[in-house]
């Protein structure tokens, strides 16, 4: 290893900007992460680990604390408005590999893991982490060998190198590759999710769905059993007052779920109190690099193809372990480590992007009649001798990528 130690500004303290630092500081990394939010943000429901994304949490060593706090999903159902079963899903069925994986765990978890871990590294190795909450970056001005950087608190700093890891609407992609129209493609719908009580007659252990025009909603099972996950799907064209507005957001929401039985009511009531609602475009981000310079965009700032993929957290945790194993193998060359980055990346990142069962069209129905033959589908391919063709559909979700080979003294973790 090289005797320069380089310095790494991380903006966004999400799965990938957490992720990234733990590993950075874990090799020696000095790494300052900066958080728009004012605290950790909680929220979000479970997502998948296998293939190459469980591998990265099992070097990182994190599946202890994963296990800790996993969900316990036994699989996924369709129901009426009356609430009856018409299509199921076992996990068992589908070896792990159907739309509930091996391992889920609630966003929310998977963050606080990384951060305890960071704690730990932080007090093994003080000094070489800063976390700086309520902050952000407003400026960035490139050199050939640093970036200076303003922020909107904290006094301006120069930095060896600069990760966007700030999500689907990255400020640091704005500012070092252009404006997001540039790069986000709207999908032709929205997401909501948020915590609920769990209503008393929930099957335990399950995913639940109900589907009507206009709206996909589920109720899905969290580490705690007395409180489960709502998650809304909505098809509906681009409206740019829904974009932080969380009135006119949950107004579109109880107009779609008005009159739609089984839980809608009990989601419509639930959602004012929610302190976890979230609610964004469906978007798809596409870049021909994620590198500008000495700036690197990692997670969903890079490439997304919306919580309908759900792959954007496996892909987050790959891409944070390539960029921490590229810099820690070459710290004295960022340039050529950012390049063979964005070459490991590319293949994971195109996996992550892609949408099953045809996108929104076809995961929500548009009419009454479109409704009535997605329930058809859902019997249809749910039935018995479709299993191993779905088997084979879900398989193809990116676990057949191996994570590439990164030559260095010690593996990061
Ligand atoms: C609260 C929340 C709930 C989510 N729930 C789900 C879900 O249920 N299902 C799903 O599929 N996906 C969900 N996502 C998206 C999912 O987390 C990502 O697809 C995936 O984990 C990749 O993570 P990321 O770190 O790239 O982005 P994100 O998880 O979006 O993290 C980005 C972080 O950057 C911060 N940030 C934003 N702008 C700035 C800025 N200008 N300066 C500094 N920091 C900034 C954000 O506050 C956030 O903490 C959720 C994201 C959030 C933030």
């Amino acid at each position: 290893m090289s005797t320069t130690t380089p310095r790494v500004l991380v903006s966004g303290a999400g799965i990938a900007g957490l992720a990234l630092a733990l590993q950075l500081i874990r090799a020696g990394i000095r790494t300052t992460v900066v958080e728009r939010a004012a605290a950790p943000r909680p929220g979000g429901q479970a997502v998948d680990l296998r293939g190459a994304s469980r591998e990265v949490a099992e070097r990182m060593g994190l599946l202890p604390g994963i296990e800790r706090r996993r969900v316990h999903e036994i699989g996924m159902s369709y129901v009426d408005a009356r609430g009856r079963v018409f299509g199921r899903m076992s996990m068992a069925d589908f070896d792990g590999n159907g739309a509930v994986a091996e391992i889920e765990i609630a966003r929310g978890d998977l963050a606080e893991v990384l951060r305890e871990s960071l704690a730990e590294a932080d007090a093994d190795a003080p000094g070489l982490l800063e976390v700086r909450y309520g902050d952000r970056i407003t400026a960035l001005e490139q050199h050939d060998d640093a970036v200076d950087v303003s922020f909107e608190r904290a006094a301006s700093e120069r930095y060896d190198l600069v990760v966007g890891a700030d999500g689907v609407h990255s400020a640091t992609r704005r500012l070092a590759f252009g404006a997001e129209e540039r790069f986000a493609h709207a999908l032709g719908g929205y997401a909501a999710f948020f915590t609920l009580p769990t209503p008393a007659d929930i099957e335990d252990g399950w995913f639940t769905m109900r589907f009507v025009p206009g709206i996909a909603f589920g109720i899905r099972p969290d580490r705690d059993p007395s409180t489960s996950k709502a998650i809304l799907t909505i098809r509906a064209d681009r409206n740019p007052a829904l974009r932080g507005d969380r009135g006119t957001q949950q107004a579109l929401i109880s107009e779609l779920l008005e009159g739609a039985g089984w839980h809608a009511d009990t989601i419509i009531d639930a959602m004012a109190d929610a302190d976890d609602f979230y609610f964004d475009e469906l978007v798809r981000i596409d870049l021909d690099s994620p590198v500008a310079g000495r700036v690197v965009l990692l997670g969903d700032a890079a490439s997304c193809g919306s919580p309908m993929t759900g792959m954007g957290t496996a892909t987050a945790l790959i891409g944070a372990h390539l960029l921490a194993a590229r810099i820690v193998a070459r710290p004295d060359d960022l340039p050529g480590a950012l390049a063979a980055y964005a070459a490991d990346i590319a293949p994971f990142a195109e996996v992550g992007k892609k949408i099953p069962y045809g996108g929104i069209e076809r995961m929500v129905p548009a009419s009454r009649f479109g409704a009535a033959v997605s329930r058809m589908l859902v019997r249809v391919t749910l039935s018995k001798p479709f299993r191993p063709l779905m088997r084979r559909a879900f398989a193809a979700g990116g676990t057949e990528l191996a994570l590439p080979t990164v030559e260095m003294s010690e593996p990061v973790r």
